[in-house]
């Protein structure tokens, strides 16, 4: 019975670790299954290196600011392999402290591709582990359109592995992935265009959020092309080139595809007795159970929000419900807060100005507040910064929380809690304002 553990987790991401993780600490033996690193896509082609990029554009323009502060200093080349090599170095140091995790919980991690035999077992490498619970945690990929030359353009796993900065790029997408690669790719000197097949950005954002980035990215020398889509893509002159629907030729040295990631869900699911649903996704309930009684399903394979943090609060309280006597415990996925690493980042949570209209009707009202950041008060480059909140019904309880600034990123889960605690208008005024910062503004607003 040594291959025969109590709980089978599917996919080393994020949530499979944190989950397998916590059903090890209520002392059941767990064994983790990946078929590639162990970290998943935040730890490896995602969230963290994806972060030192973004810090790395952000140096770009503190550099370029530093002069307005009486710095002599100049923005200069960048060495794009020596702040890669210390990227991948950094991930190497997060690989190992995983493994640290799993020795210490007896945690044992099993590499290779996994597949179901029945709703009990999974094939790795010719050998079938067994489980009395099965945690499916396989996350997504990013996805490419079906196209002429669609395989010449890379994906952001792609963008991960360049060893050399691009000259210029052609970033098709409008979702948070093409506008944090736009941003930081145009704030390290790359020659970026940015293609939307609608009009907006962020389009299911707030109508603030998307029309202060998009003016931030003009600003950073970002050409939006919009109501636009590439009908072929060949090599041309060294890079690429692209036909699009409107008649126009783009040439770039690369073409980044951000249009969405696709669950992943190849691993003989029939034998668990699992069907997909219509949009690919594994059907899951509240508690992460699916349609089979002894396997759960979390994270971006089920279709709920695509967040690391989703992933792992999903995978911990299911271990907590299973294992630790805590039978009601779930994700309430209502107020989700979420950040943009674009530049300047953004930070909501809860709903944006229209979604609160439709489901609240007249009661909704908006506070707004735009303003130059006290940081960029005498730079020669300014940058945007708004604030936002959407309130409703009588007590004018916080339904919706927008910011775009400098910052942003970092004050946003402190309202999270005011939020998930059921904030109004009155706490947020009733809070004294720490000045001068950016957070100051959202207890300030009239
Ligand atoms: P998203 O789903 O966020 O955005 C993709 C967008 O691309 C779509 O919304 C759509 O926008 C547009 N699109 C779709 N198909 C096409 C097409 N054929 N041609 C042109 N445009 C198209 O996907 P991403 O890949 O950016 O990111 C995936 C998920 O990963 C995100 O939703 C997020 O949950 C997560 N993520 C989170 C991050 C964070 O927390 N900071 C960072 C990166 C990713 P439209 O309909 O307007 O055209």
């Amino acid at each position: 019975m040594n291959n025969h553990y109590d709980v089978l987790v599917l996919g080393g991401g994020s949530g499979g670790i944190a989950a397998g993780n916590r059903a090890a600490q209520y002392g059941k033996k767990v064994a983790v299954i990946e078929a590639k690193v162990v970290g998943g896509t935040c730890v490896n082609v995602g969230c963290v290196p994806k972060k030192v990029m973004w810090f790395a554009s952000g140096m770009a323009h503190a550099l370029h600011d530093a002069k307005d502060y009486g710095f002599d200093v100049s923005v200069g080349d960048l060495n794009w392999k020596h702040l890669v090599d210390n990227r991948e170095a950094y991930i190497k140091r997060i690989h190992g402290s995983y493994q640290r995790g799993f020795e210490s919980n007896k945690v044992t991690f099993i590499e290779g591709y996994g597949e179901f035999v029945d709703k009990n077992s999974i094939k790795v490498n010719d050998t079938v582990y067994t489980a009395d619970t099965i945690y499916i945690a396989t996350g997504a990929y990013p996805t490419v359109p079906n196209l002429p030359g669609a395989e010449l353009g890379i994906t952001s796993d792609g963008f991960f592995a360049l060893e050399e900065q691009p000259k210029s790029i052609v970033i098709v997408g409008a979702g948070y992935i093409a506008v944090e690669l736009a941003g930081l790719l145009a704030g390290l000197g790359t020659d970026v265009t940015l293609l939307l097949r609608k009009e907006h950005v962020l389009r299911n954002f707030d109508e603030m959020l998307h029309t202060k980035l998009t003016q931030a990215l003009i600003d950073e020398g970002v050409k939006i092309v919009n109501h636009s889509n590439i009908q072929s893509v060949e090599k041309h002159d060294g890079g690429l080139l692209m036909k699009t629907d409107k008649g126009d030729e783009l040439q770039a040295e690369q073409l980044l595809w951000a249009i969405g990631r696709a669950p992943a869900t190849n691993f003989n699911l029939d034998a668990a007795g699992i069907k997909l649903n219509d949009r690919g996704f594994i059907p899951v309930d509240k508690f992460q159970n699916t349609a089979t009684d002894n396997i759960y399903a979390m994270g971006d394979v089920c279709g709920t929000a695509a967040l690391t943090p989703v992933a792992i609060a999903q995978g911990r309280r299911l271990s907590d419900r299973l294992f630790n006597n805590m039978p009601d415990r779930f994700l309430d996925d209502s107020l989700i807060p979420t950040v943009v690493f674009s530049h300047p980042p953004i930070g909501t949570i809860g709903l944006s100005e229209h979604e609160a209209k439709a489901q609240y009707g007249d009661s909704v009202k908006s506070y707004t507040s735009s303003f130059t950041p006290m940081s960029h008060a005498f730079t020669e480059k300014k940058v945007p910064a708004s604030a936002k909140l959407v309130v409703a019904g009588d007590d004018e309880k916080v339904v919706g929380l927008h910011c775009i600034g400098p910052g942003a990123d970092e004050l946003t889960q402190g309202f999270a809690v005011a939020m998930h605690m059921g904030a109004t208008k009155k706490d947020f005024d009733d809070t004294v304002a720490i000045h001068p910062t950016f957070a100051e503004e959202l207890v300030t607003l009239r």
